[in-house]
C-alpha cells in the first residue's frame, strides 16, 4: 500500500490537533458559561430575597407578603418572586406560610431543619420534580421581638436549558468548523506543495544527457527556493564533473591513440622489414620511450582517482627545497641538452620548508617538464630558489612561447590545455598544473605564473618557511 503523502499527513496532523484544541476550548467556555450563568442567577435570587423583604409585613405579629395586588407589574414581581417562598417561625419551628409550588413539591421543613437552614447563609441547590431549584434563607423580625425564617427559591431551569442550548450549538458547529478547517488546510498544504511537485517534476526530466537543464524557482526566497537552489548547485557541480569525465575520457582516448598507433606501426614495420638483432633492438628502445609516456599518463590519471578519494596522505617533514631543485635539476638536464635548451639553476641555500618531499619533487617535475617542452630549441629555462621572510620561493623561467592572457587563468584548472593547435605537438592531458596547484595548495602554499606571449614564462611558487 501507498505511504500516505505529506499533503494528507500534514492535513490530518492540523486537524487533529485542531480537534483537541477546540474541545479543550468548548469544555473550558462550557465551564466558564456555567459559573458564569449561575453567578447571575444567585444575583437574581439575592435581589429577590432583597425585595420580598420590602414586602414582608407584620399582620398580628406575623410576616405576611402584602403588595398592591392591582398593580400588574408589581403583582406580577411578586407572584414570580414568590413562587417558591416559606416562612417558618423560629422560635416554634412551625409553618407561617408557604407558595403552593412548595407545598406541592413537598419542601416543607421540620423543626429540626428550620433550626438548621437558619445557620446557613449561602444558596442552597435542592433537586426536585420541578428540576434543581436554588434556595437562599433570611431572617426576619417581627415588632414584638419573634424572629422568622424566610425561604425564597428560584429554579435553575434558565441556566440548564441556556447550556444544553450552548452544547447543541457546539456539537453543530465545531464539526462544522472543523470540516471547514480540514478543507482548507488541504487546499493550503496542496498548494505550498505545488513547488516540490514542480521540483519533483523537473528533477524527473534532468538526466545524464541534459544535466544543464535547472529546477525552478519561483523567486520567494522560502525554503523551498531554498531547496531548489542548492539543488540547482549541486547539479552545476554535477555538470562541471561529468564535463570533466566526458574531456577526460576523450582526452585518455586521444592520448591514448597516438602512441599505441605509432608503438602498433613501428612493431609491425619491425616485423616486416627489420633484418637484424640491432634493428629491432633500436625499434624497442624507441618503444621504450613511448611506453614511458604512457606509464607517465596512467600515473597521473591514477593519482588524479587517489586524490579524488581523498586517499593522498602527505608525510610532511623539515626538508631544504635547495636539495629537491638540484635533483630535478639532473634528471632534466639530458632532456634540455637534448632539446638544445640552456638550463640553468640556483639551487640556493637552506630552504627549509615543513613539505612532504616526493609530493613537492612531483611539483617542480610538472613545472619544469611544461617549461622544457613548450620552449622551442635554443631556449632557456632556469629554476632559482630563494627565501623570503615567510616563504621559500621557487621561480622557474623559461623563453618559450608564453600563455596567452584569455588562457593564462586557466592553465591551472583539469584538463585545460591552452591553444590546442600549438599544444598538438606537445604531449600532455591537462593534468600536470592542476596536480600542482592542489599539491601546493595541500602544503599551504601558492603558485601563480606570469607570462608574455612570445617571450616566455614565469612560475612562482611559495612554500611556508619552517618555523
Ligand atoms: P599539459 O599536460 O597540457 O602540459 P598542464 O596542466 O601542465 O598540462 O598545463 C596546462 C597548459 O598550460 C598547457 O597545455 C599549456 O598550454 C600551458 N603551459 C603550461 N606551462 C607552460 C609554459 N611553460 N609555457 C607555455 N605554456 C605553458
Amino acid at each position: 500500500m501507498k505511504p500516505p503523502g505529506l499533503r494528507l499527513k500534514l492535513t490530518l496532523a492540523y486537524s487533529v490537533i485542531l480537534t483537541v484544541l477546540l474541545a479543550l476550548s468548548c469544555v473550558a467556555a462550557y465551564y466558564l458559561f456555567e459559573s458564569q450563568l449561575e453567578a447571575e442567577i444567585t444575583d437574581e435570587l439575592a435581589d429577590r430575597v432583597e425585595a420580598l423583604r420590602g414586602y414582608t409585613h407584620f399582620k398580628n405579629d406575623v410576616p405576611t407578603l402584602i403588595f398592591k395586588e392591582n398593580d400588574p407589574e408589581v403583582a406580577l414581581f411578586v407572584r414570580t418572586a414568590a413562587r417558591y417562598h416559606q416562612i417558618y417561625s423560629l422560635t416554634t419551628g412551625e409553618l407561617v406560610s408557604q407558595s403552593t409550588e412548595m407545598q406541592l413539591l413537598g419542601l416543607g421543613l421540620v423543626p429540626n431543619e428550620v433550626r438548621t437552614a437558619s445557620q446557613e447563609s449561602g444558596p442552597v441547590d435542592i433537586e426536585t420534580d420541578d428540576g434543581r431549584l436554588r434556595f437562599l434563607n433570611d431572617r426576619v423580625v417581627s415588632p414584638s421581638g419573634q424572629e422568622y425564617l424566610v425561604q425564597v427559591g428560584i429554579s435553575m431551569e434558565p441556566v440548564h436549558f441556556a447550556l444544553r442550548r450552548f452544547v447543541r450549538i457546539s456539537l453543530i458547529l465545531v464539526p462544522f468548523g472543523l470540516v471547514l478547517a480540514a478543507t482548507a488546510g488541504w487546499l493550503l498544504t496542496g498548494s505550498a506543495l505545488r513547488p516540490v511537485r514542480r521540483i519533483i517534476h523537473a528533477a524527473h526530466e534532468i538526466e545524464v544527457s541534459n544535466l544543464a537543464q535547472r529546477l525552478p524557482l519561483t523567486g520567494s526566497g522560502d525554503e523551498l527556493d531554498n531547496l531548489a537552489t542548492t539543488f540547482n548547485e549541486v547539479f552545476a557541480r554535477l555538470e562541471k564533473a561529468f564535463g570533466e569525465l566526458r574531456q577526460l575520457t576523450g582526452s585518455i582516448a586521444h592520448e591514448l591513440r597516438t602512441p599505441i598507433a605509432a608503438l602498433r606501426g613501428e612493431a609491425e614495420i619491425a616485423m616486416l622489414h627489420a633484418q637484424s638483432v640491432g634493428e629491432l633492438k633500436d625499434v624497442l628502445a624507441s618503444q621504450l620511450e613511448e611506453f614511458d609516456k604512457l606509464a607517465r599518463m596512467i600515473d597521473q590519471l591514477l593519482t588524479l582517482a587517489r586524490s579524488e578519494a581523498g586517499e593522498v596522505r602527505f608525510e610532511r617533514r623539515s626538508f631544504d627545497i635547495s636539495n629537491a631543485i638540484g635533483e630535478v635539476v639532473d634528471t632534466f638536464s639530458l632532456l634540455a641538452s637534448a632539446r638544445r635548451i640552456s638550463l640553468d639553476s640556483e639551487p640556493g641555500k637552506d630552504l627549509i620548508a615543513t613539505v612532504d618531499p616526493q609530493w613537492l619533487e612531483r611539483v617542480l617535475v610538472n613545472v619544469l617538464d611544461n617549461a622544457i617542452k613548450y620552449t622551442p630549441p635554443g631556449g632557456h629555462v632556469s629554476i632559482r630558489g630563494t627565501l623570503e621572510p615567510d616563504a621559500v620561493r621557487i621561480e622557474v623561467q623559461d623563453s618559450g612561447p608564453g600563455i596567452s592572457a584569455e588562457a593564462l587563468p586557466h592553465i591551472f584548472e583539469r584538463f585545460y590545455r591552452a591553444d590546442p593547435s600549438r599544444n598538438k605537438e606537445v604531449e600532455g592531458v591537462g593534468l600536470g598544473l592542476s596536480f600542482a596547484k592542489w599539491i601546493v595548495e595541500q602544503h599551504g602554499g601558492t603558485i601563480h605564473a606570469v607570462s608574455e606571449v612570445n617571450r616566455g614564462t614565469c612560475f612562482t611558487i611559495r612554500f611556508p618557511r619552517s618555523g
